[in-house]
């Protein structure tokens, strides 16, 4: 009797144990030996002391000044730099471009793409990002992600979604399979409204044409300007913002007036409309790398077709000048590729290229690195919450192996990926 008791009693430990692991919000680790950057440009500390508990930061400082708690366990990162998760604030997870892909995931099923939408996911944080913006996706799936990565259901990075992209009837995107259309101020407020509802923290706006449909010119001034004035109005009173998908300067102008918060890629935007987005404090998400040289194995891979290719190139010489114009007008930028942020790209992920691509078109790697951190949180204004490493914010926590502030390409090899405390990445 007292043996069964016991082994009872042992078993029972065993699964207090086990579950306690499970959800484990009290770990407490110690990463020690590294060099944390300093995203105001200022030293970096070196052999630094980062104690994690749970999720968050609790201690970060000097080796020596910093107290590791007994039971922590240790990381050791000598020799490596430990910067912010990155962000990329441009991803369709469950993406599809025309050609080869396109026909591959004809007829794919609701399921079929929660589950492609979960491995991208995945791959994103091996990529050390933390944290996406997705800015269209269909059929709630990307919610539905983002609701089973917080209840650590699926490993992925942070979400903040614009649930399903508002394209007006023959607009960009308005072709695509399982997509709904919208016409007049009165439907796209509630297409806004009904995003909202389902758990949207963004709303996309297609104001323009776009290289992969061809739902008008790239350049085009697409949706009407009372339209845009409602949906962003509905938005706003939500406390939700706007992003607008757009290579116009004329349609971008005119939504920089109504109030629009960010722009997504701006193939063809002008000094004057960039200087009007510098007065209002309006976000650009570039999305350069995909109308650059680096991008063009990956549209080779998915097999795109001559047209879209043509699209493409006609796009990147205005889009890389429009880029080079932003930068020297001091517009914020936010890191965001329209590639799956792990893409194999030019030997590395796409949001290491997009980012390689900020300094060679005139953003010194810090610059480079802090769109794709701390702006990028100030953009999401999630800034208290992560964004940098320092005592109370999340601990996601990102190693590579150079000063990314010295040399950007040190991106391109990410050594350790950790996200709210826990590592999904170790080579070290
Ligand atoms: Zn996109």
């Amino acid at each position: 009797m007292r043996n069964t008791w016991l082994s009872f009693s042992a078993l029972l430990l065993v699964f207090l144990a086990l579950s306690v692991q499970a959800v484990d919000t009290n770990a407490v680790t110690a990463i020690v030996g590294g060099t944390v950057v300093d995203l105001e440009g200022k030293a970096p500390i070196e052999n630094a002391v980062i104690v994690v508990e749970g999720e968050r930061i609790a201690t970060i400082g000097v080796a020596g000044s910093v107290e590791i708690p007994d039971g922590a366990e240790q990381i050791d990162v000598k020799g490596a730099w430990l910067i912010p998760g990155l962000m990329n604030m441009h991803v369709h997870l469950g993406l599809v471009l025309p050609g080869k892909m396109k026909a591959e995931l004809h007829n794919e099923s609701e399921a079929a793409l929660a589950l492609r939408m979960a491995m991208n996911a995945r791959e994103s944080l091996q990529a050390g990002v933390t944290t996406i913006r997705l800015t269209g996706d269909l059929h709630q799936a990307d919610l539905a992600l983002m609701r089973a990565i917080n209840k650590g259901q699926a490993d992925g990075p942070r979400i903040f979604s614009a649930g399903q992209a508002l394209t007006i009837v023959a607009g960009h995107g308005s072709k695509k399979e399982g997509r709904k259309k919208f016409s007049g101020p009165d439907e796209l407020v509630k297409g806004a409204r009904t995003q909202i509802s389902a758990g949207a923290k963004w709303i996309k706006i297609a104001i323009s044409g776009g290289i992969a449909t061809d739902g008008g010119g790239l350049a085009e001034a697409l949706m009407m300007p009372e339209e845009i004035q409602a949906v962003i109005d509905a938005a706003h009173r939500f406390g939700v913002k706007v992003t607008a998908h757009s290579g116009s300067p004329v349609a971008t102008s005119i939504a920089v007036d109504y109030g629009l918060d960010c722009v997504e890629h701006g193939y063809f935007l002008d000094r004057p409309t960039l200087k009007k987005m510098k007065e209002h404090g309006t976000w650009l998400v570039p999305t350069i790398v995909v109308s650059q040289p680096a991008s063009a194995p990956f549209f080779e891979r998915i097999g795109s077709p001559p047209w879209y290719l043509k699209r493409r190139d006609s796009a990147g010489k205005a889009h890389w000048k429009a880029l080079q114009m932003a930068i020297e007008e001091g517009v914020n930028i936010a890191l965001g590729t329209d590639q799956m942020p792990a893409e194999p790209n030019d030997g590395t992920t796409a949001t290491a290229r997009e980012a390689q691509y900020y300094v060679e078109a005139g953003m010194t790697p810090l610059q480079a690195l802090r769109s794709a951190t701390i702006e990028t949180a100030r953009m999401l204004e999630a800034e208290d919450e992560t964004g940098t490493l320092e005592q109370g914010k999340y601990a996601d926590i990102v190693a590579v192996d150079r000063d990314p502030t010295q040399d950007i390409k040190a991106l391109r090899n990410i050594l350790l990926v950790m996200k709210g405390g826990k590592v999904y990445r170790n080579k070290l």
